[in-house]
């Protein structure tokens, strides 16, 4: 299978040299960027099997959602304006305790045609009904990062086993599919039950995903039990050992900051999660400061409330500069970095998230004629960010195939989503 998209306006390569190619092509081999330039004229491409002819185009890599619970797009709307202990406690997990497997199949295919429309090739989710999340991901040409999300009051041993069996089976049985294991926070599961998790992520090789310092409460609280901040108590017990993505990091202090860059940690970087919840700001522009790789993440969607890439980046940049009172912090190309190329190291991923040979093909194609907001041209990377929204989202192109084309989902029914979203989160108030 052969792919050519010729007349592209710019490439933004998203390359360590923020490399721009104008009037440019890429083409796919497979699933793999086989070869990026400023001239297909000097390809042969007799045989190609598919060409898009991209003029009034820009390409970029696919974005990376680093941290999120897919199938809470059934929750959307359902508890605002809540402290996060209330809302989870009162309102979110009672309502959890009623999801049945398939609500979470039809739950995450409503928040995969959502994240496909803004630009998203790739999403970690931690949650449950995992399988079912898997299936999403497979009909949906999807790429993601998956692991079961562990409570040890609620999953114990036999939580820990299934998810590692859950790990295990998916780890090949699609390219588009990385497994994690997922203890949810360093105040749901006891020191002994995290360093099970650490010998299983050692033993069998499977990285990390987990909530870290999301508020100052878990922070007092992990400080008083064990006398440690929450970075420091996971460093002494060996967490950061394995390759690790940390979701929030929203309360740190200098040490935790040089421990997380001396482990190679990844962040999730959630700013409009710790905005609604009232958490904080994450010291986002240090990490970056001290060479932590860090992505962006819209964490799930009753806490966002939607899962926009374009509208989390453009918060997240200007929330550090609210920060700092700086304009200049989080800058458009930064923003940008960690959009793509950023959140790929930060979930541990190869080989992703840059325009360049031999990378995998995950790319989408932003119509830079579309909105009035596109106009003037002086920079289409500020258009799309910073004035932009996801209706310039054109075409979407996961592991060297096609899934969104001018807006057309290729393997999603998007009314039938609808129909059975709507369905399954009204039923699910009346159990
Ligand atoms: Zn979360």
């Amino acid at each position: 299978m052969s792919l050519l998209i010729k007349n592209i306006s710019e490439i933004y390569t998203m390359d360590k040299d923020f490399r721009k190619i104008q009037n440019g092509f890429i083409y796919i081999e497979n699933n793999k960027i086989k070869n990026i330039g400023s001239d297909h004229a000097e390809l042969n491409t007799d045989n190609t099997d598919h060409i898009i002819s991209a003029e009034g185009k820009i390409a970029l890599p696919g974005f990376v959602n680093c941290h999120t619970h897919t199938a809470m797009t059934l929750m959307r709307g359902y508890a605002d304006d809540l402290p996060l202990q209330t809302w989870l406690e009162e309102k979110i997990w009672p309502l959890e305790a009623n999801l049945s497997a398939k609500d979470v199949y039809w739950g995450t295919l409503l928040g995969i045609l959502e994240m496909i429309s803004s630009g998203v090739t790739t999403f970690c989710d931690m949650y449950f009904f995992m399988d079912q999340v898997a299936e999403a991901v497979k009909k949906s040409g999807m790429r993601a990062v998956l692991g079961i999300g562990l409570i040890e009051e609620q999953d114990g041993e036999k939580g820990l086993n299934e998810a590692l069996e859950f790990a295990l089976n998916h780890q090949s049985q699609s390219e588009r599919i990385s497994t994690v294991l997922s203890p949810h926070a360093p105040y749901t599961c006891s020191p002994a039950y995290l360093c099970d998790i650490i010998g299983l992520s050692k033993e069998y090789n499977i990285p990390l995903n987990i909530h870290v310092s999301e508020t100052k409460k878990e922070y007092d609280y992990i400080k008083k039990k064990y006398n440690r901040t929450p970075v420091q108590h996971l460093e002494n017990i060996g967490l950061w050992e394995r390759p690790t993505t940390a979701a929030h990091c929203v309360h740190l202090d200098e040490k935790d900051i040089g421990i997380l860059s001396k482990y190679e940690a990844g962040v999730s970087y959630n700013a409009q999660s710790n905005m609604k919840l009232g958490s904080g700001i994450a010291p986002i522009t240090e990490l970056i400061g001290e060479g932590v790789n860090v992505g962006l993440g819209t964490d799930g969607a009753s806490s966002n409330n939607n899962l926009d890439m374009i509208e989390e980046a453009r918060t997240a940049s200007y929330l550090q500069k609210v920060k700092h009172e700086d304009p200049t912090k989080l800058n458009l190309e930064k923003t940008a970095q960690m959009l793509t190329g950023g959140g790929a190291m930060a979930l541990h991923l190869q080989n992703l998230g840059i325009l360049k040979k031999n990378y995998l093909a995950d790319i989408i194609l932003i119509d830079i004629n579309k909105e009035f907001t596109d106009y003037p041209h002086h920079n289409n990377l500020s258009n799309l960010l910073y004035a932009g929204n996801r209706n310039k989202i054109d075409t979407v192109i996961i592991n060297g195939n096609i899934v969104m084309d001018q807006g057309d989902f290729l393997f999603l029914e998007p009314d039938r989503i609808l129909k059975e979203a709507e369905m399954r989160a009204s039923n699910l108030l009346k159990k």
